[in-house]
């Protein structure tokens, strides 16, 4: 079986090609480097490119006879898609329509996507279900859920079948140490607070302390790039094995305040450092909590990840960065 990994050399797709390649699957990791590392794209055949560039995919899938594509490939920064949405929709929308074109062309009916707890923007309840409403409040959450209405389109008119990730937050790293988290720029939480417990930081800054929960900080659902990876392989031999158009929540359904989680990082790293309150980030939910009964479920998806474990295996590979 051949997988094209588009986006496999970023943080959660060289994740995923990892474990793809030890179960034996042919992997093409196909990334154009923007945001991922070269060092990243190690478990398959590399091939840097552009999901835009519809003749080089062309040319892949005839090659290697791809069974089904992942695709990874987004702009992720939330503040940036409310000042440049159109860098949003034309790569996160548009690019995404040239790589269902190409794959059409070749018949390849498999696509597993990323998509984001930020469709659901600011949710009425939580934990939130898959069928709860989708009112998301930024062009990039706009834009994944865009691409995830498309999807259910093209499965009835062309019957593209296709799994529809949303992922609460991802964080953590590989156990051997050798892929991790390094976004540029570095907005999340987990690698910013471990900036700081290295000292690369002088502090980390808190944003908002008044929010309606138990210590005033926000409160997330943090899952394991592992486990998120699992996910993948579980969906991908869902739809070799016929499975149809589907969508599900990952994450741990358990939700972590941001002081919380900064306690959690002292504790693991037995690091100390200085913790500033500021004001709230514009666009925060106080809380996003995920119910992934049906990823349960359907494709017997479990979380095996503690908080304290994703912050000791993103230690381990940051401090080593
Ligand atoms: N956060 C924070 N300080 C930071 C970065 C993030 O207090 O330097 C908070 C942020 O406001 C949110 C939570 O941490 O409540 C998780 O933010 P992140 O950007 O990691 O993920 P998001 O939930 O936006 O996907």
């Amino acid at each position: 079986m051949a997988i094209l990994v588009a986006g496999g050399a970023g943080y959660i797709g060289s994740h995923v090609c990892k474990m793809l390649h030890s179960k034996g699957y042919k992997v093409i990791v196909y990334d154009n480097l923007s945001h991922g590392y070269k060092e990243f794209a190690k478990w398959g055949e590399f091939i840097p490119g552009d999901i835009s560039d519809v003749e080089l995919l062309d040319n892949i899938f005839k090659h290697y006879h791809i069974d089904a594509v992942m695709h990874f490939c987004a702009y992720i920064e939330v503040g940036e898609s409310v000042v440049d949405p159109q860098k949003y929709y034309e790569n996160n929308v548009g690019n995404t329509i040239k790589l269902l074109k190409v794959m059409r062309k070749n018949n390849i009916d498999k696509f597993i996507f990323s998509s984001t707890a930020a469709v659901y923007g600011m949710p009425e309840k939580v934990p939130i279900k898959e069928d709860d409403k989708k009112d998301p409040i930024n062009p990039y959450g706009k834009s994944k859920w865009m691409v995830e209405q498309m999807l259910e389109d093209y499965d009835k008119a062309y019957g593209l079948k296709s799994i529809r990730f949303r992922y609460f937050n991802a964080a953590g790293a590989d156990e051997e140490g050798e892929i991790g988290e390094a976004h540029k720029p570095e907005t999340h939480l987990i690698p910013l607070i471990l900036d700081a417990a290295i000292g690369r930081r002088d502090s980390i800054k808190i944003f908002g302390t008044n929010y309606d929960t138990k210590d005033g900080t926000c409160i997330r659902d943090f899952v394991h790039v592992n486990d998120l990876a699992d996910a993948h392989i579980k969906g991908l031999e869902y739809l070799l094995d016929g499975g149809k158009t589907d969508y599900f929540n990952l994450g741990s359904g358990e939700g972590y305040s941001v002081y919380e989680v900064i306690e959690a990082v002292k504790r693991v790293t037995k690091k100390n450092f200085k913790v500033v309150e500021t004001d709230r980030r514009p666009g925060d939910p106080a809380y996003l909590i995920a119910d992934s009964t049906k990823a349960k479920e359907k494709l017997g998806w479990e979380v095996k990840y503690s908080l304290d474990e994703i912050i000791l295996t993103a230690w381990n590979w940051h401090r080593n960065m």
